[in-house]
């Protein structure tokens, strides 16, 4: 049983926490929290420790990834301390979006931003100075005005948070120069913790958050970079309007969003999948702002399955059930790819990362970087090589991105990536492709690019070729029982190891240092077989991390409650995943209880939850188990 843990809490009975209170207390009032108001059993990651530095007022930066659960961090803290406690947050769309995760767990909590009326605000102010609410989300802007300064000094404050902390550090990807007025809240709220939360995780980012923020000796929690519930796949562009749809038909009526590099691509893969019969939106700069946000509300009401995009959707997307991320191109760096594909899966589920790509996509970004004369175009070169390296590499995908962020993983994961699940269908004697490749290469005498590699190898009859006597080579034709577009595929995958280099505006091909030990056969590449069109995508279920979490339930049972959350999601005017996540409706559907108190075993069902849904859900489920002769309250 679960509910074990004495539960008094309730936001206007704080159980505040004197100094002596020992650690042990302090996280039994944590759990009681937990439990009470979102009806959860157990501490993810360091949420814990995270968590009694907000009770202790010490200063802290956690990062942890996207779905870590950094939220809970400071709101479990922000209802158990007594007073007000202040949440930075950058997007209005996200206070708006946790405050009414929060009110529907029964915690008062309110925002203060522009979007409100006059009226509106005053009652948000009138809320805080009586105590009638437990957590106001701010903008940074509206923070550092002197009216807002003055309330905060003259009510109780318990903690402050800072969302998306990131933002902060011009050294981070979201860097958002209002977050720099930050640094005087240590002077205008002397003697309470700051706390910031991000899931950026490199060491400089983290560093300019704790300075920036002039933080006190703050404890730094940094947690695994590792998502085990998500199944990484990478595979070569081979038409992948169908290796999308394949991703599309193992998840049919999920949510899922597909990245794409340009407008003109997201409008063009959404039209085709509409066509298709499939129910997508379009999202990017280039429409109208009203447009967008009706297409983003769209997705996260869930009255269409996915979205297409480019990279302007994301942030502030709070959707917790994303079950597929499918990138159609491949980003310009493992940055990127790590945060977009990390909206998948939030809820700590099972979900689908599948990364499309292609040599072209390497060369898009490279013109398309240069061509902007960045400062720092060394370093964002550096990022699309990693990013290249990963889409060509052959190791666990999960040590290759935690790698990259500096972390070690397991030794590899369990079964939720391609690699380790053994689909990577790698040549048989890639040392002789290797060798046949570079040395083709040479005798070219380093002065042409991949294409006209390619065509060497493959024994064309182009007039270029024969014009330079190139058929004459001994590598011509050396290949000819693999078509061309392989033969360039293993070119890039070369590129991609270090073996070759592309120079110039042209980008001819050089064989390097590598390169030349892969000739003498000191050192053997991992090359690629050609992806087959139908056997492209199998989207499999990842074994870890999101565990046995459909074992037990009830498909058909699920689906009807899905149905139902929609409903009660449009008469409350909510979004879906802010009435139950679909790992409650998952325990739900496993369980089926048929009262109000199996109904509070369900995992991620709080008290306020219980009494304000308990009875339309345990209708359903009694309904439908009763149609389908099945026991109800399953142990
Ligand atoms: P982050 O801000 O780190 O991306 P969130 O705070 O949005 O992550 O949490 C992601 C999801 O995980 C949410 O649906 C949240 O309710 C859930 N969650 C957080 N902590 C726990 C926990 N201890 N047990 C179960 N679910 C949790």
């Amino acid at each position: 049983m679960r509910r074990n843990v004495s539960r008094t809490l309730s936001p206007t009975t704080e159980c505040a926490l004197s100094d002596s209170n020992s650690k042990v207390e302090a996280i039994e009032s944590l759990q009681a929290a937990l439990q009470t108001y979102w009806g959860y059993d157990s501490f993810r990651p360091l949420q814990v420790e995270a968590m009694q530095c907000a009770l202790a007022g010490r200063d802290s930066v956690t990062v942890l990834p996207t779905g870590g659960g950094k939220s809970l961090c400071f709101q479990a803290p922000a209802v158990c301390l007594p007073g007000l406690a202040v949440v930075v947050s950058p997007l209005i769309s996200l206070m708006k979006d946790q405050v009414d995760a929060l009110n529907s767990c029964g915690v008062p909590a309110a925002c203060l931003n522009s979007g409100l009326s006059h009226e509106e605000q005053e009652a948000v102010v009138q809320g805080a100075c009586q105590g009638r609410i437990k957590l106001l989300y701010l903008a940074p802007e509206r923070l550092v005005t002197q009216r807002t300064l003055d309330l905060l000094q003259s009510i109780d404050v318990s903690l402050v948070a800072i969302d998306e902390a990131h933002c902060i550090s011009a050294w981070g990807h979201d860097f958002r120069p209002e977050f720099r007025q930050l640094s005087r809240l240590k002077e205008v709220l002397p003697g309470i913790g700051i706390h910031a939360y991000t899931a950026t995780a490199t060491e400089a980012v983290r560093r300019d958050i704790a300075e920036q923020l002039r933080l006190d000796v703050p404890e730094i929690l940094v947690g695994s970079f590792d998502r085990p519930n998500l199944n990484y796949a990478v595979q070569r562009q081979n038409g992948v309007m169908q290796q999308i749809r394949t991703v599309l038909e193992t998840h049919p009526g999920e949510s899922g969003i597909i990245y794409c590099i340009s407008r003109d691509r997201v409008e063009q893969v959404s039209a085709t999948l509409n066509e298709a019969g499939f129910r997508t939106l379009p999202y990017h700069a280039g429409l109208a702002d009203a447009q967008r946000h009706r297409n983003q509300e769209a997705f996260i009401r869930e009255e269409v399955d996915t979205i297409v995009a480019t990279v302007a959707f994301g942030m502030g997307i709070d959707k917790s059930n994303v079950r597929y991320v499918i990138h159609a191109g491949m980003p310009k760096s493992l940055e990127h790819y790590q945060q977009e594909s990390g909206r998948a899966g939030r809820d700590g589920l099972e979900a689908d990362c599948v990364l499309l790509f292609s040599g072209a996509d390497y060369n898009l970004w490279k013109r398309m970087l240069e061509d902007s004369h960045d400062e720092a175009l060394e370093g964002a070169l550096r990022s699309l090589a990693a990013m290249y390296d990963y889409a060509t590499g052959v190791v666990c995908r999960h040590q290759a991105i935690v790698a990259h962020f500096g972390q070690q993983a397991p030794d590899r994961c369990d079964d939720a990536c391609d690699v380790c699940q053994g689909k990577l269908n790698l040549v048989d004697d890639p040392l002789i492709v290797g060798q046949k490749i570079l040395s083709s290469v040479l005798r070219q005498g380093e002065r042409f690019g991949g294409d006209y590699t390619s065509m060497v190898l493959h024994g064309s009859h182009d007039k270029r070729i024969l014009d330079n006597q190139h058929d004459h080579l001994s590598t011509w034709g050396l290949l000819r029982d693999h078509d061309k577009a392989t033969i360039r595929d293993w070119v890039e995958q070369l590129v991609g190891q270090g073996c070759l280099e592309k120079v110039g505006e042209y980008n001819v091909l050089r064989v390097t240092t590598e390169g030349r030990r892969l000739l003498r056969g000191e050192l053997t590449p991992r090359l690629l077989k050609p992806a087959s069109r139908r056997s492209s995508q199998s989207a499999r279920r990842s074994k870890s991390g999101a565990g046995d979490s459909w074992e037990g339930v009830d498909r058909q049972l699920f689906n009807a409650l899905k149905a139902l959350r929609t409903e009660e999601a449009k008469s409350h005017g909510v979004p879906a995943y802010i009435i139950f996540g679909d790992a409650a409706l998952r325990d739900m559907a496993r369980r089926r209880p048929s009262t109000l108190t199996e109904f509070l075993n369900v995992r991620g069902v709080g008290d306020k939850k219980c009494r304000d849904f308990g009875e339309q859900f345990i209708a359903c489920i009694v309904d439908y188990c009763q149609q389908h002769e099945l026991a109800t309250d399953v142990q």
